[in-house]
């Protein structure tokens, strides 16, 4: 006979459990630089070796056995995003203290998508998301306290989705519901597809979707001025300008848009302009960030994961905006759509009380405030930014080894800790295609390299550019150093006649 249901959560077998598992998680981490950072396998590598079926019953000591072939077939399978020499796309950001969050919050298992089904769980994630947005320096407006407000989300593109939706109803609310077919949303070639998917989703017509060409010679920025002529273009063709997605550190490169000149041209025209800084909106922890996002009193609505370089391990978006209340008119489930303020701070400070399912897509949510709010508490803000600091210096490291080779050109300004570079064409008859096949095959030979780093590559502007994005928690200068090497003595295998 099985045991009854309460066994599985049985106090004594959890605290067992428990101490198998976090040794085992911290004999990884001893253990992480150890592994190849990325496998080199074919495509059903595990499923050969597994079962067809789950087991009906369990074998004996199931949870040991379990961690065997988690150690012996899964680790031997994966990408180790918490290696040290893990360069590609962002980092994960992980600590011990992220990673405890998630237990805690796992173990804890509430369901709060209204304040009611778990009064603390909502009330945490209203402060936490004030904690944070006054540690990045956001304009007071987007915070709960400035009349703005914020949630946690799993991710950017949920967060994208949301707003998109909450500025579409805003603006079809005022000019009428048939004309969904006229609204134009604008971007630059370096934004995300998170944007051109939430864009679709939506239901904005796939031809209505601009896509304005970055500025290529130094920034990779989109430029006002492309905009403005786009905009223009279509208020005069009888279509209605409704969105803008600006970025504060694209993907391919960590390009910064003019926030306070896009808003210039997007702002007097009821656009409504979210800002996507998953990335690098956690070095605006650092003061000497902050002059790249000048002029973001105007923006509606700002999106950044802490999950990618604050230390508050996967998935942890934060997306704050000036009027949540556009956001529940498009995603509330109850007919009185009204944000309730029904309590008041010692200070006088309304506390919103909060329905955070008429924020977001689903109704069941995770606690992710207690993940941030352990973080934020246990490394407190100056932990923070010296991580984040700590991080650029390595990668201003690196960017110094790649100025020195004669060789290599960094291809796009560094601004955060990410470095972009590739092999010079090595003689002016080297035709662009040549020289991006010759990247290429830099690129694949380091990443073959079972000791070497792992890194990743974009196009950006016709250009293949190799990425080398540090940020993993345990990276030091030492690895970027190796990196380095390795990638040069490939270079020089690539380069021999
Ligand atoms: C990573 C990234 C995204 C997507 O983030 P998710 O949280 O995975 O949805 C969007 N925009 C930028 C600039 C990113 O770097």
């Amino acid at each position: 006979m099985s045991p009854p249901p309460a066994q599985l959560l049985d106090s004594d077998e959890f605290r067992r459990q428990g101490h198998q598992v976090i040794d085992f998680i911290a004999e990884y981490y001893s253990r992480i630089a150890e592994y190849p950072v990325h496998p080199d396998l074919v495509p059903g590598f595990l499923s050969r070796r597994l079962p067809q079926n789950a087991p009906s019953r369990p074998e004996p000591d199931p949870l040991s056995a379990a961690l065997n072939d988690v150690r012996d077939l899964i680790l031997p399978g994966i990408t180790h995003w918490q290696s040290p020499r893990h360069f590609a796309h962002f980092p994960a950001s992980s600590s011990t203290v992220g990673a405890l969050g998630e237990a805690l919050a796992a173990g804890i298992n509430v369901v709060p998508f209204t304040w009611a089904a778990s009064p603390a769980a909502t009330e945490l994630e209203v402060v936490v998301v004030d904690w944070l947005g006054k540690a990045l320096q956001l304009p007071k407006s987007l915070l709960f306290e400035g009349g703005g407000g914020g949630t946690l989300l799993g991710t950017s593109c949920e967060a994208i989705l949301c707003v998109l939706v909450a500025a579409r109803d805003r603006k079809l609310a005022e000019i009428g519901e048939g004309r969904i077919g006229d609204l134009v949303v604008y971007c630059s070639d370096q934004t995300h597809f998170a944007f051109r998917k939430a864009a679709r989703i939506a239901g904005i017509r796939k031809d209505n979707c601009r896509v304005i060409p970055a500025q290529r010679e130094d920034t990779f920025a989109l430029p006002p001025a492309g905009l403005e002529d786009a905009v223009q273009a279509d208020v005069e063709a009888g279509l209605v300008p409704v969105f803008l997605c600006t970025s504060v550190g694209t993907t391919p490169t960590t390009a910064v848009d003019p926030i306070r000149e896009l808003c210039a041209v997007a702002s007097p025209r009821g656009v409504w302009v979210h800002v996507d800084a998953a990335y690098a909106g956690s070095a605006l922890i650092c003061p000497e960030f902050r002059h790249l996002v000048e002029g973001m009193e105007a923006v509606d609505s700002l999106s950044m994961n802490p999950h990618k370089w604050l230390l508050a391990n996967n998935d942890c978006c934060a997306l704050w905006l000036k009027q949540p209340s556009a956001l529940v008119a498009a995603l509330g489930t109850d007919d009185d759509v009204i944000l309730k303020d029904a309590a008041a701070r010692d200070d006088g400070v309304p506390v919103p009380v909060v329905d955070y399912k008429d924020w977001q897509i689903s109704l069941t949510r995770r606690f992710r405030a207690l993940k941030l709010w352990l973080v934020l508490r246990c490394y407190g803000t100056d932990g923070l930014r010296d991580a984040v600091r700590a991080h650029v210096r390595i990668a201003a490291a690196f960017e110094d080894m790649v100025c020195a080779d004669a060789r290599f050109e960094v291809v796009a300004p560094r601004l955060f800790a990410l470095v972009c570079f590739r092999l010079r064409p090595p003689s002016i008859a080297t035709s662009p295609l040549e020289a991006n096949n010759l990247n290429e095959r830099l690129l694949a030979a380091v990443n073959a390299t079972r000791e070497g780093p792992y890194m990743s590559c974009a196009v950006v502007g016709g250009v293949y550019v190799l990425r080398c994005a540090v940020g993993s928690t345990l990276t030091e200068e030492c690895h970027v150093r190796e990196a380095w090497k390795v990638v040069q003595d490939h270079a020089t295998l690539i380069l021999a006649p």
